[in-house]
C-alpha cells in the first residue's frame, strides 16, 4: 500500500521538523536575498561584513543576557570542531564528561584520544536517563550537554563545582531552553538548531574565566593546529572577524533569526513557544494507548527535541515514510537509538499550531494504517 494523502486541513503550514539541519524561515532567506548585492561575495576583512559578525556578537550577548566580562567567540568548523578546539584550548588536564547520549560521547571520546590529557572521568547513564556530574578536587573542566539531541533528554544547567570550568554543549538548546549565565564558563552551539540557521560555525558565550584559561593555554607552549586554536579564535572575534574565511550566507541567516528573537521578546519567549510546543507533543503521547514519551522522568524531558515510543500496534518507521510523502519531514528517530520511535524537533522557529496539526496527522496516518 503506498502512503496514504493527508487532507489539507492536516498538513502543517510547514513540513520541516528535523532536530537539525532544521526549519529556516522563509523571511531569513529573504534577509540573505536582500542582501546578497552588498554582503556576499564581499571581504569578510571589510567594514560590511565584520558588522554582520558584530550584530551576532551583540545579537547573542542581548538574547541570554550575558554579564560584564563574558564573551561571545565564534569560529569555523561547527560544534564539532569546538571539542577538538577545547581538547587544545580550554581543558588543562583533566575533565569530566556527563554522558548519556551520541553528543556527549563525543566529546568525550575526543578528549580520551588526546596525548596532552589525561584520561577523561566520564559518568555515563544510559538513555533515558541523565548523567550527574560529582565534584572533584582533580578536574580542571566539567563537560555538560544542554539538551541530549540523541535522545531528547534536557537537564537544567548548574555549575557541578567552583573552582574548575563549566563547558556546555548547547548546540540544540541554545536559544530554545532557559539557561542562566552564571551557570556557566562556556556555553556553545552552531546556528542549525534552535537558530533555523545554516551549518558550519561554531558559537561560544565564554565567562571571564574562560577567557583567562584560553588566554594562559594560548600562551603556554602547548602544541596546538592553529585552525583549533581559541587564543587566535579570541583575538579574531574581538575584532568581530573569523580567522579563516566564515560562509557568510550563515552568518546573515543568524543575524537576522538573532532579531526575530529578539524582537518578539528575547529568551522569555522563546523558550515559552518551546515549552507550548512540547506540552502539545507530550500530552498527545500520554492520551494515546499506543504512544509514550521515550524519557519516562518528565523533568528530564526536552523542549526542543521530543522523543516518543510506539508500541508494536504502531510501525513508526513506517509512519516516517508516510509523513514524508505527505511533505512532514524529518521525524525519524536518532538512528543508533534503534527505537520504533519519533523524534519531532520544536525549535523556535516551528509554530506551535503545526506542532498541533502534527499529532492531528500522524493520528489521521495511524487510523488509516490500522483500518
Ligand atoms: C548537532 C549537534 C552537535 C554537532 O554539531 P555540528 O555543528 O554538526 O558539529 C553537537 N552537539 C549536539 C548536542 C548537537 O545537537
Amino acid at each position: 500500500m503506498s502512503s496514504p494523502t493527508l487532507p489539507n486541513h492536516l498538513l502543517p503550514s510547514d513540513g520541516r521538523f528535523g532536530s537539525g539541519p532544521s526549519k529556516v524561515r522563509v523571511e531569513s532567506v529573504q534577509h540573505l536575498a536582500a542582501s546578497s548585492a552588498t554582503v556576499l561575495g564581499t571581504s569578510h576583512r571589510q567594514s560590511t561584513v565584520r558588522n554582520v559578525v558584530g550584530r551576532v556578537r551583540s545579537g547573542i550577548a542581548e538574547l541570554f543576557s550575558l554579564p560584564d566580562g563574558y564573551e561571545v567567540l565564534l569560529g569555523n568548523g561547527g560544534s564539532t570542531a569546538f571539542w577538538d578546539a577545547a581538547s587544545f584550548g580550554l581543558i588543562e588536564r583533566s575533565s569530566q564528561h556527563c554522558v548519556h547520549g551520541e553528543f556527549s560521547s563525543k566529546f568525550a571520546a575526543v578528549v580520551r584520544k588526546a596525548p596532552h590529557l589525561e584520561d577523561p572521568h566520564v559518568i555515563e547513564v544510559a538513555p533515558p536517563g541523565a548523567a550527574v556530574a560529582v565534584p572533584s578536587p582533580t578536574v580542571d573542566a566539567y563537560a555538560l550537554i544542554h539538551n541530549e539531541t540523541s535522545t531528547g533528554v534536557a537537564v537544567e544547567i548548574r555549575r557541578p563545582a567552583d573552582g574548575a570550568l563549566t563547558l556546555v554543549d548547547a548546540t540544540s538548546a541554545a536559544g530554545g531552553l532557559p539557561v542562566d549565565p552564571n551557570q556557566f564558563d562556556v556555553y556553545y552551539f552552531a546556528p542549525q538548531k534552535c537558530f533555523g540557521g545554516d551549518g558550519g560555525l561554531w558559537l561560544a558565550c565564554c565567562s571571564p574565566a574562560a577567557i583567562e584559561r584560553i588566554e594562559r593555554l594560548a600562551g603556554s607552549d602547548r602544541w596546538r593546529p592553529t585552525f583549533l586554536d581559541l587564543g587566535i579564535a579570541l583575538e579574531q572575534s574581538r575584532l568581530d572577524q573569523t580567522y579563516n574565511t566564515p560562509a557568510l550566507g550563515t552568518l546573515l541567516l543568524l543575524a537576522d533569526e538573532l532579531d526575530w528573537m529578539t524582537g518578539n521578546g528575547g529568551l522569555d519567549w522563546t523558550t515559552r513557544r518551546c515549552a507550548t510546543s512540547a506540552s502539545t507533543v507530550y500530552d498527545w503521547a500520554e492520551a494515546h494507548p499506543f504512544a509514550a514519551p521515550f524519557v519516562t522522568d518528565s523533568a528530564l524531558r526536552s523542549n526542543v527535541t521530543m522523543t516518543i515510543d510506539f508500541d508494536a500496534t504502531v510501525d513508526a518507521t513506517l509512519l516516517a515514510q508516510d509523513l514524508r510523502s505527505n511533505g512532514i519531514l524529518d521525524v525519524d528517530p536518532y538512528r543508533k537509538l534503534g527505537r520504533n520511535q519519533l523524534r519531532i524537533a520544536g525549535f523556535p522557529n516551528i509554530d506551535p499550531e503545526d506542532i498541533s496539526r502534527l499529532t492531528q496527522a500522524i493520528d489521521w496516518l495511524i487510523s488509516q494504517r490500522a483500518s
